[in-house]
Order: structure tokens, then sequence, then C-alpha cells
């Protein structure tokens, strides 16, 4: 694709999301903001899991039974991870689970970069793992869906329900942003959504293993992540 083209699809999609912002305005719901989605965008959607739960998949795929899911998948998922992401793949037979890897296993990243890279360059780590295969990944898609949840953290507090993303191409919308841990829990319950055991076990906020720890108990709930490290985002969504 030419440069004016691409830059062209994305004027249309900053002015698409900005329409799809001001017409159903600051409170519209997770389902009126997935069906817009689903409308305006069809197989150009994509919804990103990290398989912590099951909330944002099972909100989806009411608005789109064959919408694709895309999960990276860094080399480095816990066991469990890997498993509720296979169960929600036999739960919603009807929807794709997109798994986005990066370009090098890690065996091969371990022999350009030295074993655990993640503990010495995790910005890099991430960026080879996460933020490269995600960007190849949405460069197929004209709208991306993120289960970002203001509550989360500081960086996440103003977190807009659609966007434009500067960063990745195309529009964004966070359909759960406004949602309370509450909500989220209301939501399992009533509709017996699957959620990763892991949670249960005490990990709040669930990524790579060798970056995931418990938080202290009245901590911050992402502070497990990168635990003793300034890092508090993947590079995906924040800082
Ligand atoms: S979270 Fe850790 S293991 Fe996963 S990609 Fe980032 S630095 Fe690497």
């Amino acid at each position: 694709m030419s440069g004016s083209v691409r830059e062209t699809v994305g004027t249309d999609l900053r002015a698409t999301a900005e329409r799809g912002a001001a017409e159903l305005g600051p409170d519209a719901t997770a389902q009126d903001l997935l069906a817009w989605a689903a409308t305006t965008f069809g197989d150009r959607l994509i919804v990103a899991s990290n398989m912590q739960d099951a909330v944002l998949i099972d909100l989806a795929h009411r608005a789109k039974p064959d919408v694709e899911v895309l999960f990276l998948e860094t080399g480095y998922h816990f066991a469990e991870t890997i498993g509720t992401r296979d169960a929600v793949d036999a739960a919603y037979p009807e929807l794709t689970i997109v798994n986005a890897r990066a370009r090098q296993s890690v065996p091969e990243q371990d022999a350009e970069f030295g074993a655990e890279l993640f503990a010495r360059e995790p910005d890099r780590c991430c960026a080879l793992r996460k933020v490269t295969p995600l960007q190849d990944t949405l460069a197929g898609y004209d709208a991306w869906v993120t289960g970002v949840r203001r509550v989360e953290a500081p960086t996440r507090a103003t977190t807009p329900l659609i966007t434009y993303d500067d960063k990745f191409g195309l529009v964004k919308i966070n359909p759960i942003a406004a949602w309370s841990d509450d909500d989220m829990d209301r939501y399992i319950a009533d509709r017996g959504v699957l959620v990763n055991p892991l949670v249960d076990a005490g990990y709040p906020s669930i990524g790579c293993a060798p970056c995931t720890a418990k938080p202290q108990p009245g901590e911050d709930p992402r502070s497990g992540r990168w635990a003793g490290r300034a890092k508090t985002e993947c590079g995906l969504h924040g800082s």
C-alpha cells in the first residue's frame, strides 16, 4: 500500500472513530459499543484478549458470534493461560482465535540476545514478543477491541470508549473502560464466564509468567507485573 493510500485510510478511520464517539456518547454501554463496532467494521474487527477471563470475548461474541480473537502467544505464558485460551476455543466454537507470535521463537531469541532477555531488557523483550507481533497482526484490520479498564491503573484512568489508535493506525474500542471490579464479577457470575484459574490463586493481573508475581495484600493489582521495576505497561496501551 502506498504512503498516500495509507494516509487516506488513516484519515477515514480517524473520522470514523470521531463519528462513533460522538454518536454513542460517553455513557455508551459495552453492548452498544460492540454492536456499533460489529456493524461498522464487520470482519475488519478483532478483539484482543490476554485470557485473564472471557468477559470481553463473551460480550463480543454476543455482538458478532464469529468474531476473531487476538491472543499474543509470547511463548512465556502460564500453562493456566494457555488452558484458558483452549477452553475459550472450545466454549465458543464459532469464533476464531488468532495466535500472534513473535518472528523469533524463544530459543531463537535466546541465541541472538542471550537467555532471559525479560530479566535484563524487558522493554526490548516486550517489543519483540508483544508490540511487533501486535503491529503485524493489526495491519490486517481496521479496528481492535480491548479490555482495558480505567480502574486498573493510573495510566489507564482516562481511557476513552472509542478512539483512533495512532500507534497502530486503526480504530480502538474499549467497551468495558468504565467497568468496576464489581461490574466484572457480576457479569462473570450472571453469564458463567470462563476465568483463568490464576485469578482465584491470587493473581489479579496476568501476563507472561516470568514477569507476573502476586501483589502484596492492599497493593495495586498491577503491581505484580514487572515487580520491582519502573515498567508498568507492555507498550500496547500506554507508556
Ligand atoms: S511480559 Fe516479560 S516475558 Fe513477556 S514479553 Fe514482556 S518482558 Fe518478555
